[in-house]
């Protein structure tokens, strides 16, 4: 239903885009876009603190205490409110009796290489953001002074991995063999929560304290989505939130034991099938 927004290309196809042997054929979406997040995040806090909202970082949560009157518990203080919205996707270990066993996290990394100046026109002219298809993803775009970002191997432990660098190098160079032996000038890895059917979760956990969370690894359009539904269902328009609240989710028992793997056990079997295809 894109028309002529989605274009389907052969091999040569991809070749006229991407200096890469690895793609047969691809989609190409001039409709989505690409973007900086840390950038988009910081441009929201701003416009947030604009319209009077306080943001205190370095403030971990360390309990939620429900009533009439539900207030947030830190090291150092406490918030009343007449509402609280827990979404701290994958990264906090509040409301286990309710939460626990509904998501799971998957360590991504990403590096980025040196500035690549001409090379960088050369692998991907149209500067444009690419995944592939398999289960578990490579995915990458250059940035704006011409370094190429890239993600994949994820791993399911629930740990951070020792050697970031040297899983995706591998990737990069059999993308791109052009960038053999390019320079990774900077590394990280983080924590996506992963839902076994992929659809985020919402939902109330008292009268007046709701939770949104659970991207998949695709959160960033998803979030804004979400983001406006919650706000919908906190000022008393329930509509989309009842559509989602309603979704059925598993609930893996003994989540924190049993959780990171049975993904794993789960991601290696439709990576094998991936491989045998
Ligand atoms: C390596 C990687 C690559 C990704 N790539 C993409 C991509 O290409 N496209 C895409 O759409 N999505 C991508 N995602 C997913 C996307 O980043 C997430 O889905 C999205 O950030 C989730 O947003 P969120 O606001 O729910 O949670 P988060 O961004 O995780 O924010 C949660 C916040 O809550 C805070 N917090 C947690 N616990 C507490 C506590 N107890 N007290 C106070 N604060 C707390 C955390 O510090 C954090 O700031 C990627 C994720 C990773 C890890």
């Amino acid at each position: 239903g894109m028309g002529d927004q989605v274009q389907l290309l052969d091999r040569e196809g991809v070749a006229r885009h991407l200096q890469s042997p690895l793609y047969l054929g691809a989609l190409k979406n001039l409709r989505n876009l690409h973007l900086h997040p840390l950038n988009l995040c910081l441009g929201e806090a701003r416009a947030a603190h604009s319209l009077g909202a306080l943001i205190f970082e370095n403030s971990e949560v360390l309990d939620i205490v429900h009533g009439p009157r539900p207030a947030v518990v830190t090291a150092h203080g406490r918030v009343e409110a007449r509402q609280v919205m827990l979404a701290g996707d994958v990264y906090h270990k509040l409301e286990k009796r309710q939460l626990k066993g509904k998501i799971f996290p998957a360590m991504g990394g990403i590096v980025t290489t040196a500035p690549l100046g001409e090379l960088a026109e050369q692998i991907n002219p149209q500067d444009l953001a690419v995944y592939d298809c398999r289960f578990v993803l490579d995915y990458y775009r250059l940035t704006a002074d011409k370094r190429l970002l890239f993600g994949g191997g994820a791993n399911y432990s629930g740990k951070d991995s020792r050697d970031i660098e040297g899983e995706l190098r591998p990737c990069i160079e059999r993308t791109f063999p052009a960038l053999k032996g390019v320079p990774i000038e900077f590394k990280w890895s983080c924590a996506m929560g992963i839902v076994v059917n992929r659809i985020p979760q919402l939902g109330k956990l008292s009268d007046n304290v709701w939770y949104c969370q659970g991207y998949s690894g695709h959160g960033i359009a998803t979030s804004h989505i979400m983001g406006e539904i919650m706000a919908e269902a906190l000022t008393g328009t329930l509509e989309k939130f009842d559509t989602f609240a309603q979704c059925k989710h598993v609930r893996v028992p003994m989540g924190d034991l049993l959780g990171n793997p049975l993904l794993a056990a789960g991601m290696w079997y439709y990576q094998m099938l991936e491989r045998l295809r």
